[in-house]
């Protein structure tokens, strides 16, 4: 419509002086779209392009704003401010007055960015916000100053600015007076937002821990993701002239003065606790530096609330295992163990368990030091012991046992004495639960003999080990598919031809691809995304139970279990790879543990 419109206005002859006027308007600024003659008008064409132009980068940053702030309906707000602006302009196109139409395409870029930074600027740290009167007066005061004009602004504090995190040193004991002293001096120092730039990225990366591992050439950064360390960056150390130290070292000072350590000192164990909180969130952290051979290591290290399990079914465990695993767990008698190599989840993978005890219907008594508190379990009558008085689970057994409850639970044994009576105890059908750290079913079962109990009432009493190691699961986000060969099946306990694919960490591109890639948002590239567990779950029989006596070495008592195909860590952990929920990498990465 507005392309005939337009050149009928123009061949109209004028009839008054009014519509003289408004013909050579029309002349210069046309009616639609379209100029004089059949053609697009010049003038407006730019306009439109400038507008679009605006469109894009508004697009682009809002794109990498919300990348940077790991907003997860990223790709839906994107769609959203496209699908906006191109119906809207689709519209604009239509309208026969160019003046009409051309403001369509200025609200559909406006509006939808306005609404976006109001939703943004909403519960954001000041320094972190856009489009307020600060900001703006930055934004002007950065271009002016290319130009040469000097803008006067309000001072910000060197810790008010830069990233969200704000840290306080929180050591147990301490005045408050000489706890706001560090933080001064730490404020004050020139590193501070530097050590805080830091933190801020291992806590938006999920990391555990943070090492700093400087030597007199470079520092590598490493954060400990999901247990497994995995290296961030490099920084070479680069001394600005007239200066002795690199950003990276006056990042640590500032570390240092934080926790009231020296950080002339680069050689003893130094270090504290200190709370960094970011959005509202608070994080208890610990912080430790010590001098190395090559040089010093920190180590910042997040105590992040753990994720607690309640059923074996969130634990990830197959239902087979499941059920056994509940035969022994609601046995009449025997001595079951739960076991975990140091750092896999012993303490809360043995609360879930100990839940599956049923412990409802039969009396269950639980021993705990006080020293060390465990989560509460219903319907579990609870004795404590103070180990820093010296007492051991011997101090409450014997009155425990006296009231005869047909289970116990004594996380941990502690001394041969406590173990011995236990197991004694399986005689008079008793259930006797205990956890142990070990890496695999068989080595809990020595650590208990390294006790020095009696082997034979050991074995005659043990039912059952159970043990879990953690593995890393594949990133759902960019894992690859592949046709695994023939071999590698084999290698698996797979038969050839039954699993078509399996999945593994994304491989790289061609290195000029590769660099134009986006980064994995939901990894940060690591491939890999949260831990689940394998378990091996071992049943004692009298075969095992003979080796355990006569011939008490780990191996023997391995190849026994290998022997009578009692499912290890491999099967267990294999089903895990066909389901693509691990990689074969990662697999036997945790089984060489
Ligand atoms: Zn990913």
């Amino acid at each position: 419509a507005a392309k005939d419109a337009a050149p009928a206005a123009n061949e109209t002859a004028p009839a008054s002086p009014g519509d003289r006027a408004k013909s050579e308007a029309e002349k210069i600024l046309g009616t639609g779209w379209w100029g004089t003659g059949n053609y697009f008008s010049i003038t407006k064409i730019v306009l439109f392009i400038i507008v679009f132009w605006l469109w894009v980068y508004t697009a682009d940053w809002m794109n990498d704003d919300m990348e940077h702030r790991k907003v997860e309906s990223r790709e839906m707000r994107n769609l959203q401010f496209f699908l906006i602006y191109l119906i809207g302009s689709a519209i604009a196109f239509y309208i026969p007055t160019f003046w009409a139409a051309f403001p369509i395409t200025v609200l559909v870029w406006i509006v939808p960015a306005v609404v976006y930074v109001k939703l943004r600027n909403k519960g954001l740290p000041e320094p972190e916000k856009v489009w307020t009167r600060d900001h703006i007066v930055y934004v002007y005061a950065v271009l002016l100053s290319k130009i040469g004009v000097k803008v006067k602004m309000k001072k910000r504090m060197s810790y008010e600015t830069g990233v969200p995190v704000e840290l306080a040193p929180t050591e147990k004991g301490a005045a408050p007076q000489v706890l706001q002293g560090r933080l001064i001096l730490a404020r004050n120092a020139p590193g501070y937002n530097d050590f805080r730039a830091y933190l801020y990225d291992g806590l938006l990366r999920g990391a555990d821990a943070i090492m700093f591992d400087y030597t007199p050439q470079k520092t590598v950064v490493r954060h400990q993701i999901d247990g497994v360390w995995i290296e961030i960056i490099e920084v070479p150390r680069v001394v600005e002239k007239g200066k002795e130290k690199d950003k990276l070292e006056l990042a640590l000072e500032a570390g240092k003065l934080l926790l009231g350590a020296n950080p002339a000192d680069r050689r003893s164990k130094q270090g504290g606790p200190f709370v960094a909180t970011l959005n509202k969130t608070k994080y208890d952290c610990e912080f430790v530096s010590q001098g190395t051979r090559g040089g010093e290591a920190m180590m910042i290290q997040f105590v992040r609330q753990k994720v607690a399990f309640n059923t074996l079914d969130e634990l990830g465990l197959f239902p087979q295992v499941q059920e056994r695993l509940r035969t022994f767990l609601n046995a009449p008698k025997g001595f079951f163990v739960i076991s975990a190599p140091p750092a896999n989840g012993l303490r809360s993978s043995a609360d879930v368990f100990i839940r599956n005890c049923d412990r409802f219907t039969r009396d269950v008594a639980a021993v705990e030091d006080v020293m060390h508190p465990d989560r509460q379990i219903e319907n579990i009558i609870l004795n404590r012991y103070d180990s820093s008085k010296g007492e051991s689970p011997m101090t409450v057994l014997p009155d425990i046992f006296f009231k005869e409850p047909q289970a116990v639970v004594v996380r941990e044994m502690v001394n041969v004495d406590s173990l011995t009576l236990c197991c004694e105890e399986v005689v008079n059908n008793r259930l006797i639960i205990s956890t142990i750290k070990a890496k695999d079913a068989v080595e809990a079962m020595f650590r208990f003999l390294a006790m020095k109990v009696d082997p034979q009432l050991f074995a005659s009493a043990l039912a059952g080990v159970v043990c879990q190691r953690l593995v890393r699961k594949l990133c759902p986000e960019c894992k690859e598919g592949f046709q695994p060969p023939p071999q590698l099946l084999q290698s698996l306990g797979f038969a050839p031809g039954t699993v078509k694919e399996l999945f593994r960490v994304r491989s790289p591109l061609p290195p000029e691809l590769e660099q134009k890639r986006k980064p994995c948002s939901t990894c940060n590239d690591i491939g890999y995304k949260g831990r689940t567990a394998i378990f091996e779950l071992i049943e004692l029989n009298d075969e095992l139970r003979s080796l355990l006596v006569t011939q008490p070495n780990p191996a023997a008592i391995r190849q026994a279990v290998v022997k009578q195909r009692q499912p290890g860590f491999l099967q267990y952990g294999a089903e895990l790879v066909r389901q693509g929920i691990t990689s074969v990498d990662e697999l036997s990465r945790v089984l060489k543990m």
